[in-house]
Formats: C-alpha cells, structure tokens, sequence
C-alpha cells in the first residue's frame, strides 16, 4: 500500500482497512480511495486554473508594457 498524502493539509494519510478509508491525523480528512481521488482531481484542476490565469494576467502584463512605449 502507497503512502497517500493529505490532499487538505499535505499531511501523512493512514488507512483504516477494516472501514476501507484514508484517516488524516492532522486535519481529520476522513476518506474512501474513490473520494480521495476526486479530491485530487479537483484541487489539480484549481491548480492548473490559477496557472492558465497568472499566465493570461503575464502576457496581458508584457502586452500592456510593450504598447505603452
Ligand atoms: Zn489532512
């Protein structure tokens, strides 16, 4: 069994068999696998949104300076 990271706190997960899910002891996260997944799945795609924007919010930079001389 790999070791699975809090996806809320980056904290070490524990994997309670006998229930089947993921136990944080730093925040508490109570998960199955499958909720853990889509937990991840989620914060990458914030993730990969607030690259996208930062990325616009660059080159919008880098327009503006560039048309201002
Ligand atoms: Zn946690």
């Amino acid at each position: 069994m790999p070791e699975q990271i809090c996806p809320e706190c980056g904290g070490v997960l524990f994997y309670d068999s006998p229930a089947k899910r993921y136990v944080c002891r730093g925040c508490g996260l109570y998960v199955t696998k499958d909720e853990l997944e889509t937990i991840k799945d989620k914060l990458h795609r914030e993730v990969d949104e607030q690259r996208k924007r930062r990325q616009q919010q660059s080159e919008y930079l880098e327009w503006w300076l560039s048309a201002k001389k």
